[in-house]
């Protein structure tokens, strides 16, 4: 899940180029050492196109895998895969397709506003639904209407192997056929990126920028929407499965299913900020951005959840307060310097920006250098890692796995924020370097 660029949630899988969504994603030019549009692929960025649809679904299951072992050691070695037949159960194809038509459905319903996205090549701009926000709403109205009736939602934690290879699975189909439609798309529908001609690596990275069916957008759907939520309902069924064991959910699990719906809800109730992110505005619809949303997030986001299921903690009511404070503090960073931002790209008048100091640039664009911008360089990178530590602190400290969020989420804003100060340099020049020099650190301040 890697949209961005407002607040809202991304799908960066790998550190790559681009992937801000602001719901999130993985990119390709990390991985193909590209530099500009339709460059030739290296070797590298073919091998990475080769290797990576390979291996990131491997981890997937390797980690659910490793959540629900006793000793959920990430350094066993050689790691385990689950067996094929922990991978088969005939209702999790039917459960996950009933969820994604389920969402297609929702998407339709004449709720919320209709925004448009930005201007394309072409010099039209398209029309997108702000609804995931209702969407979500409406699955939380079910699974409480499913709770009531008595389904037993804690069959989800036997369920989320089976389930994860069909998300997997549904990656991989949707990914085809993505590629193969795109060769029917008109030259300026295609994104620029996505068509060396390298046929692995189109398919990898995505060749169709805004592909869609009459007016339903696949690309745009997939980024918040099935993935996503799906993630909070499957912390859901984690707290239920924990209940059927134990009688009632732990402190634990309530702090990281809140924690992380949270996070969910916080990026639909923004949705309308991905429509500006590198995701839609930018990258094409391939199997990086796919599997993203629909396997990556919810099966390895959620991963504390299904690990407390197998592995209860104990977290004293002091602890608790600590943790909540600090995914308070995350989300208060998080939240107020996104806006801030966005307002001040959107209407640097508006009066809750107005009277922030700005340096000029050679652009015309003004950078803010107080406030949340004049902090650290990336302030809401800070509050997001923040967050992410709260959501491991729950599940103690006797394992890592339940770090992995943390740890993986690190690496991949270190190496973005990198990547968007070298951006930054090259499209602001000096005043990129007062900037750094009136605001010396990047994320966290008198450390880096
Ligand atoms: P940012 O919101 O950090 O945007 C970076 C851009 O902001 C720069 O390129 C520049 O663009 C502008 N900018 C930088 N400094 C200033 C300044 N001082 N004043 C004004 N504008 C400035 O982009 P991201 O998409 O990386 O992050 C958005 C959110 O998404 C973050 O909160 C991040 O944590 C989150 N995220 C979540 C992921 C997940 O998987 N959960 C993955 C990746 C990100 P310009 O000047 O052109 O406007």
């Amino acid at each position: 899940m890697t949209v961005k660029v407002n607040g809202c949630v991304i799908v960066d899988i790998l550190p790559c180029d681009r992937l801000a969504t602001c719901p999130g994603h993985p990119l390709p030019s990390s991985i193909s050492g590209r530099d500009s549009p339709d460059s030739p692929v290296t070797p590298k960025g073919k091998n990475g196109a080769v290797c990576i649809p390979i291996f990131l679904p491997l981890t997937v299951l390797f980690l659910i895998g490793l959540s629900r072992s006793p000793e959920a050691s990430v350094l066993q070695w050689p790691p385990s895969l689950p067996s094929y037949n922990q991978l088969l159960d005939p209702l999790a194809p039917v459960l996950l397709l009933g969820w994604i038509a389920l969402h297609i459905l929702l998407y339709h319903l004449p709720l919320g506003k209709v925004s448009e996205g930005l201007v394309l090549r072409d010099g039209t701009r398209l029309k997108y639904p702000i609804n995931g926000f209702h969407g979500l709403c409406v699955s939380a109205a079910l699974l409480i209407l499913l709770m009531w009736l008595g389904a037993p939602l804690g069959y989800l934690f036997e369920l989320l192997l089976p389930l994860a290879a069909c998300a997997i699975a549904v990656s991989f189909l949707l990914s085809i056929y993505l590629y193969i439609r795109s060769f029917w798309a008109p030259s300026h529908a295609l994104a620029l990126g996505g068509n060396t001609g390298n046929p692995l690596y189109d398919f990898f990275i995505g060749r169709e920028l805004n592909p869609r069916i009459g007016n339903f957008d696949l690309k745009y759907f997939c980024e918040l929407r099935p993935g996503l939520i799906g993630w909070v309902v499957i912390n859901f069924g984690m707290l239920m499965k924990e209940v059927e064991l134990r009688g009632s959910p732990s402190l634990a699990m309530i702090l990281v299913n809140s924690f992380q719906l949270l996070y969910v809800a916080d990026a639909l109730w923004n949705e309308e900020a991905v429509l500006t992110t590198m995701d839609i505005v930018h990258d094409g619809f391939g199997f990086m951005l796919v599997f993203g949303d629909l396997a990556w997030v919810p099966f390895t986001y959620g991963l504390q959840a299904a690990f407390l299921v197998v592995h209860p903690q104990t977290v004293t009511w002091l602890k608790a307060v600590f943790i909540l404070l600090l995914n308070g503090m995350g989300y208060y960073i998080f939240r107020k310097s996104n806006s801030q931002k966005n307002q001040f790209r959107r209407d640097p008048t508006h009066p809750s920006v107005a009277g922030l100091e700005t340096i000029a640039t050679a652009t015309g664009k003004r950078l803010l250098v107080s406030g949340w911008w004049g902090f650290v360089r990336h302030p809401n990178y800070l509050g997001d890692l923040l967050m992410a530590l709260a959501w491991s602190l729950p599940c103690g400290f006797s394992h890592l796995l339940p770090f992995f969020y943390v740890i993986y989420f690190t690496v991949l804003l270190v190496h973005r924020e990198a990547r968007d100060e070298r951006q930054c340099k090259a499209k602001y020049g000096l005043a990129w370097d007062a900037y750094c020099h009136r605001v010396p650190y990047r994320i966290f301040p008198y450390i880096y």
